[in-house]
C-alpha cells in the first residue's frame, strides 16, 4: 500500500501537526500566542473560506496591535511549514484553510455565479493511493478546484432556454 498524506505538505514535518506550537519551537519560530490564534481562526471556520483580511480582523479583536502586514506574514510562514493552505477558488483572492481542518476538503466552485461547494476530501482517496503508487510518489498536498455551474445555475439556463 502506497504511504499517503494528502491532508498534509511534508515540508518541514512528517506529517504531525497535532501540536502546532510545538512544531513551531522545533523550527525555530516562537509560538505566539497571536500566532496560535491565526491558526486557532482558520480551523474553527467550517464552511467559510477566509481571506487574509478575515483572519486579520478575527485575530485583531483579541490582539489589537496585530496588523494586516503581520497576518500576511504569518499567514506565508505557516504556509511554508505546510500548517496553512491556500486555495484557489477561482476568484483571484488567495482563501487560507488550515491542513488539519476538522473538515478537510475541495472544491466545486460555479463559474456563473461563484458560490463554492465542499466536496469530502475521501473522494479522492482511491484515486491519490493509485496515483501514489502508480508513480511511486509521495502525496504531499492535494489542492483540487473543480469549475462549472452549480445545480440552481443550470436550473435557471434551463428555464430561460424553455421560456
Ligand atoms: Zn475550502
Ligand atoms: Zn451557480
Amino acid at each position: 500500500m502506497a504511504q499517503l498524506a494528502v491532508d498534509v505538505t511534508g515540508r518541514w514535518h512528517d506529517g504531525d501537526v497535532s501540536d502546532p506550537a510545538e512544531l513551531l519551537r522545533s523550527s525555530g519560530f516562537r509560538a505566539t500566542p497571536q500566532r496560535q490564534m491565526v491558526l486557532q481562526v482558520l480551523r474553527e471556520a467550517g464552511d467559510r473560506h477566509l481571506t487574509a483580511d478575515d483572519v486579520w480582523r478575527a485575530v485583531n479583536q483579541h490582539y489589537p496591535s496585530f496588523n494586516r502586514s503581520t497576518t500576511y506574514r504569518v499567514l506565508e510562514l505557516f504556509s511554508a511549514m505546510g500548517l496553512v493552505q491556500q486555495t484557489r477558488l477561482g476568484d483571484g483572492v488567495a482563501h487560507f484553510e488550515a491542513v488539519d481542518h476538522p473538515d478537510r476538503h475541495h472544491h466545486l466552485v460555479c463559474v456563473r455565479c461563484g458560490t463554492v461547494q465542499n466536496v469530502p476530501a475521501d473522494v479522492l482517496r482511491e484515486i491519490s493511493v493509485r496515483l501514489a503508487e502508480r508513480h511511486s510518489f509521495h502525496i504531499g498536498s492535494v489542492d483540487l478546484m473543480i469549475q462549472g455551474e452549480c445545480a440552481a445555475c443550470r436550473r435557471a439556463a434551463s428555464v430561460t432556454r424553455r421560456a
